[in-house]
């Protein structure tokens, strides 16, 4: 199948193993981070996105998807410290989530395209934010507010960049308002192989209907907010996995978490009180017996925790 570009290096397919497609070592907001650093403990996040992995690896995970880019604080010295202290293979991207899924700062503005796509170019050629570490795939998202001018530039600059260095892109997507459909046309008119494209969240619906309206039009889709009760709860979570599964669409779903070890977006407290079980471990603990309960195989499950997640990254 290929390689990957991983934190420690390339990685061969083969060698990638039980996978989680998305998950966060942090999320914060850049801009307050770096004006208000002492509002952050360095020391103790990492700390928790060690915790956080190994309890993913205690369940046999042996690569973590971390699709943080622009606004969500991707940092590669947090990125290459846990990889040393974890061992854990972590695969990292490019790309710009966009403040409010809406605005692009006034750098690229002002801008032409070609400005985001050079960018981009050199974290996937040249390495993230002055190491060697190579962006594995290109992200972008789009939410409740639509393609926006500004969103629009970031989904277009992503597939010129797929097109020019042959990588694969995640787009975070709000299935609530369809929007996997509005992003599977940009990529269409821009000529992307759909093979190519992750749509993000799909799994915070279970409007089957809507799913297999984006399905046909050939992305895989992440069945990847285990845990994020307040979006979807778990059992219908399940219950839209297993569906689909029934109607033959194992081999397009990867199934994870968004979990972010730590995230700034609401006090810790909150978040333990508002989702107690969205952790890197939730899946394997309670998800995968009730998956298999219901007649989904192991093998697909696995698929879905593997190879699905494999073949989407190494088109
Ligand atoms: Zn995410």
């Amino acid at each position: 199948m290929g390689e990957v570009e991983t934190v420690s290096g390339r990685i061969d397919a083969a060698d990638l193993g039980r996978t989680l497609g998305h998950e966060h070592l942090r999320s914060s907001s850049e801009t307050v981070r770096f004006n208000f650093p002492h509002l952050y403990d360095e020391a103790e996040e990492e700390q928790i996105a060690v915790e956080a992995v190994e309890k993913a690896m205690s369940h046999g995970v042996k690569t973590i998807v971390d699709p943080a880019c622009m606004d969500l604080s991707r940092d590669v010295g947090l990125a290459q410290r846990v990889v040393e202290k974890t061992g854990i293979q972590l695969v990292m991207c490019t790309g710009i989530y966009g403040s409010h899924y809406t605005f692009i700062p006034h750098y690229f503005e002002n801008r032409g395209p070609e400005a985001m796509v050079d960018a981009f170019v050199h974290d996937i050629e040249q390495g993230i934010q002055g190491t060697e570490v190579k962006a594995a795939f290109l992200k972008c998202a789009v939410d409740e507010p639509g393609i926006t001018e500004h969103v629009d530039k970031v989904l277009r600059a992503c597939a010129e960049t797929s097109k020019q260095t042959g990588r694969p892109i995640m787009a975070h997507s709000h299935p609530g308002t369809r929007r996997g459909l509005e992003i599977m046309d940009v990529f269409d008119e821009e000529g992307i192989d759909p093979s190519m494209v992750q749509i993000a969240h799909t799994g915070d619906t279970d409007d089957l209907d809507y799913i297999e309206e984006l399905l046909q039009r050939g992305p895989f889709i992440g069945m990847d907010r285990y845990g994020l009760d307040i979006y979807l709860p778990t059992a219908q979570r399940n219950a839209t996995v297993i569906a689909l599964v029934e109607r033959g669409h194992a081999d397009r779903m990867t199934l994870s978490h968004d979990a972010c070890a730590t995230i700034d977006w609401f006090p810790r407290e909150m978040i333990g009180q508002m989702v107690p079980d969205w952790h890197m471990g939730f899946i394997f603990e309670s998800v995968l017996p009730a998956l298999h309960e219901a007649g989904v195989t192991e093998e697909q499950t696995e698929a879905m925790l593997g190879d699905n997640v494999h073949r989407w990254l190494i088109p």
